[in-house]
């Protein structure tokens, strides 16, 4: 019996971090137990609350194997420990969650069904075999079914489903393995999968694996209810099937990820090396972008063609599980939706979004709270970046060097995500997509409302992208809340200090497609000195006329004929894609300067030089020239082409005349893509190198960071690290959020809680 002693202390331990629904509580019941100590253990809106007592040497004990002890999702960010007066009490207990008003816990990640689970769903005599719900206090969805926080099952899509007495045996049992494990089911009690026509008619309530796998194996569109969303699958060997997919989900070109049955099957078709290993067997089973193998063998190459990479995944759910074990090859698992619009959740949205894409449907009767994506990650210069982060890394905070105000930032216009910061926690949202379409619009809106539910956080100050038309601006302005306006590519300089808690100044080389200039014109090709307070423009592309702005996205010739036409006048020289094109209207359009904007940008740059050079002239999704100019890239030794650096008034220019020039005469020497190709980046790898060390010499300052879009391309970074550093530079690129606009509203954020800190010293 457990009585207090004058020996007897208590404490009490507040923990903060990812510790709530990942097995927290019962690992502090069985350690408090092993050490004969008494006291309880409780869910609270700060995290979790301990409160300990017995002999001093085994509280102390306690508090120092607390970490260690630790279960394997969990994450603690903070212990907080007082003295207390000792109690008369029994036993340790766990005690039922309490509300608080001010939110600081962190909800968990979605995560892959665990070992222990996949032993059972294969296990004919376990009581859950074959039972698609099945995880466990270290895996299952968390993210996509939770309302509000503390994460009980009440607050849990779940909260539908009774658990039977056999299920709350196991909830209530400290020693289970599925103690107050929230999503917790079985086939007596749980949610229960069905398949439907594509009218919504079910077809089929027994079987449902077999059946569906018979669906596929025929050459059938089939959507299944995923963790994050429905995803529509396909046979990945059968180019009828994939070809027909792309027509109907308007999808022509851009590649579609593939999931197979094991790792082993993988390697069949691409090279994976040992950190990218690590990352597709992880427990957030993020898509990874993989060098294809010479053979392609079972997956066709309409899945992801004029490509040398390949997006592939592996099973993270047990539905995944049964279904691949089953068909037993590679499938193609695309977000069910049309091109860049957001993926569905619901069943009901699913039949009608999806009526004329998929043939059946695989649904199931657990809801999804909130949409989240598939990550994307590529293993580029030594590390596993992400290219879209969302499933399985979102809502795990960016922790942040300072505590804070709390800023709402909406993010650009593509790959939206949204952030809101709060302390020293920057909580970056999964993928929204491109906020061009109303079904992008409202997921949006509803992300941002419902991150600010969960977080119980009211923002002080809003933060959005300088372009007046982006929906995500409008939308900020109409908020009855202080707003600030940022530019683009500050941000993303912001935003690379922010994921190295940096805050100096830096040298920003932040290089993309588009991004609102004050002056009016696009940037994209900017070298920034400045941290989160300001920033100014040391140097950047030379301007060019872009005729028609974004139709010239779209059509690379286009912007190729106008930079060939500013290069060389009246005297075009004689390439081939200049008459396989209506050229006549776009050299009008350069003469007069009519619908002509302004443009320093790095990507259009990309666009020319891979259409001038023979490569890309019309695109099927975004940057899809400048992707397939850097595949072509050899790695033979040659020179890079001319990079003149001029000094103009307030800035240095970088002169794209003279590299179009050189690229043109290269052409005309017999150079193919290929050589073009490398010699264009050994050209950009040069004149990083060289305005870094101007920018350097003028102010001090040796810190480069890497932003932007393009330096998604991996033989870029992959040369410009090492350059810079042979030079003495300490540089820092992206690997915790993405480079390319999905990290955008990390750097909006920073410079808006910087602006609320400078305006309160005022
Ligand atoms: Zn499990
Ligand atoms: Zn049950
Ligand atoms: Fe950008």
């Amino acid at each position: 019996m457990l009585v207090a002693t004058n020996q007897t202390i208590r404490r009490r331990i507040q923990v903060q971090g990812i510790v709530q629904g990942v097995g927290f509580r019962p690992s502090v019941y069985n350690l408090a137990e092993a050490l004969g100590l008494s006291g309880f253990v409780t869910n609270n809106a700060n995290g979790v609350e301990i409160q300990i007592q017995g002999p001093p040497a085994a509280v102390t004990g306690f508090a120092q194997r607390l970490h260690h002890n630790a279960p394997p999702l969990a994450v603690i960010t903070h212990l907080e420990t007082t003295n207390l007066p000792p109690e008369l009490e029994q036993s340790f207990r766990i005690i039922a969650s309490e509300r608080e008003s001010a939110v600081t816990t962190l909800v968990s990640p979605d995560v892959a069904v665990c070992p222990d689970c996949l032993k059972e769903l294969f296990d004919s005599e376990n009581r859950r075999y074959e039972y698609p719900f099945i995880n466990c206090t270290n895996c299952g969805p968390r993210y996509t079914i939770i309302e509000a926080i503390p994460y009980d099952r009440p607050y849990t899509s779940m909260r539908h489903f009774t658990m039977c007495p056999e299920c709350q045996r196991e909830y209530d049992d400290p020693r289970d393995r599925r103690f107050h494990a929230q999503p917790n089911a079985c086939p007596v009690c749980g949610p229960q999968v069905w398949l439907a026509d594509s009218w919504g008619a079910t077809v089929a309530r027994q079987n449902i694996i077999s059946s569906a796998v018979e669906y596929l194996q025929s050459g059938q569109i089939l959507a299944i209810k995923g963790l994050g969303g429905f995803h529509l699958a396909v046979d990945a060997s059968n180019e009828g099937v994939v070809t027909r997919l792309r027509k109907r989900k308007r999808r022509e070109e851009k590649p579609l990820a593939v999931m197979f049955p094991t790792l082993e099957a993988a390697r069949q078709i691409c090279q994976i090396r040992p950190p990218e290993v690590a990352l597709l067997t992880s427990r957030q089973t993020p898509i990874l972008l993989c060098p294809k193998k010479a053979r392609q063998g079972l997956v066709t190459e309409a899945v992801a063609p004029n490509n040398s990479r390949l997006g592939i995944m592996l099973p993270y759910t047990p539905l995944h599980h049964l279904i691949l074990k089953c068909f037993d090859g590679p499938l193609v698992m695309t977000s069910a939706n049309y091109s860049e619009e957001p993926i569905c959740i619901d069943n009901d949205e699913a039949l009608r979004r999806l009526q004329g894409i998929a043939d059946y449907f695989l649904l199931h009767n657990r809801e999804i709270y909130l949409r989240s994506d598939d990550s994307v990650f590529a293993y580029i210069a030594g590390k596993n970046r992400p290219l879209r982060r969302s499933r399985g890394f979102v809502p795990t905070p960016v922790f942040l060097d300072s505590t804070g105000p709390v800023v709402l930032a909406v993010g650009g216009e593509l790959k939206n995500t949204i952030c809101l910061t709060t302390q020293n926690r920057a909580f970056l949202s999964q993928h929204i997509g491109d906020l061009e379409n109303l079904e992008s619009y409202q997921v949006f809106r509803k992300t941002i409302s419902h991150l600010q539910k969960l977080l119980e956080l009211e923002p002080a100050l809003i933060v959005h992208d300088l372009h007046p038309d982006y929906l995500s601006t409008q939308w900020a302005q109409a908020q009855p809340l202080p707003t600030l306006t940022v530019q683009h590519h500050h941000a993303h300089l912001a935003a690379c200090l922010a994921e190295h808690q940096l805050i100096e100044p830096v040298i920003g080389i932040i290089l993309d497609g588009t991004g609102f200039g004050p002056d009016g014109s696009i940037w994209g090709g900017e070298i920034l000195v400045g941290d989160y307070a300001k920033y100014r423009r040391f140097a950047h592309l030379e301007n060019m006329l872009l005729p028609g702005g974004d139709a010239a996205i779209r059509a690379p010739w286009r912007t190729a004929a106008a930079y060939l036409a500013q290069t060389f006048g009246n005297q075009l020289p004689d390439l081939p894609f200049l008459s396989q094109w209506e050229i006549g209207p776009i050299l009008e359009m350069v003469r007069t300067k009519t619908n002509t904007p302004l443009t320093s940008s790095m990507g259009r740059l990309f666009d020319a030089v891979a259409a001038i050079a023979g490569g890309r002239c019309e695109i099927r999704y975004e940057g899809q020239a400048a992707i397939e100019l850097m595949q072509a890239c050899d790695s033979i030794e040659v020179p890079p082409f001319t990079f003149a650096v001029k000094s103009a008034a307030k800035e240095y220019l970088l002169c794209t005349r003279p590299l179009i020039r050189d690229v043109v005469h290269a052409l005309q020497d017999g150079a193919d893509l290929k050589i073009i190709s490398n010699r264009f980046h050994r050209t950009l790898v040069e004149w990083i190198v060289k305005i870094a060390n101007l920018a350097r010499r003028d102010t001090g300052l040796k810190q480069v960071v890497l932003s932007g879009g393009v330096f998604q391309n991996e033989i870029l970074l992959a040369a410009v690290i090492p350059a810079l550093a042979r030079k003495g530079f300490e540089v820092f690129a992206h690997a915790r959020v993405p480079t390319n606009d999905g990290g955008l509203a990390l750097g909006q954020a920073m410079i808006g809680r910087q602006y609320l800190n400078s305006q309160k010293k005022d």
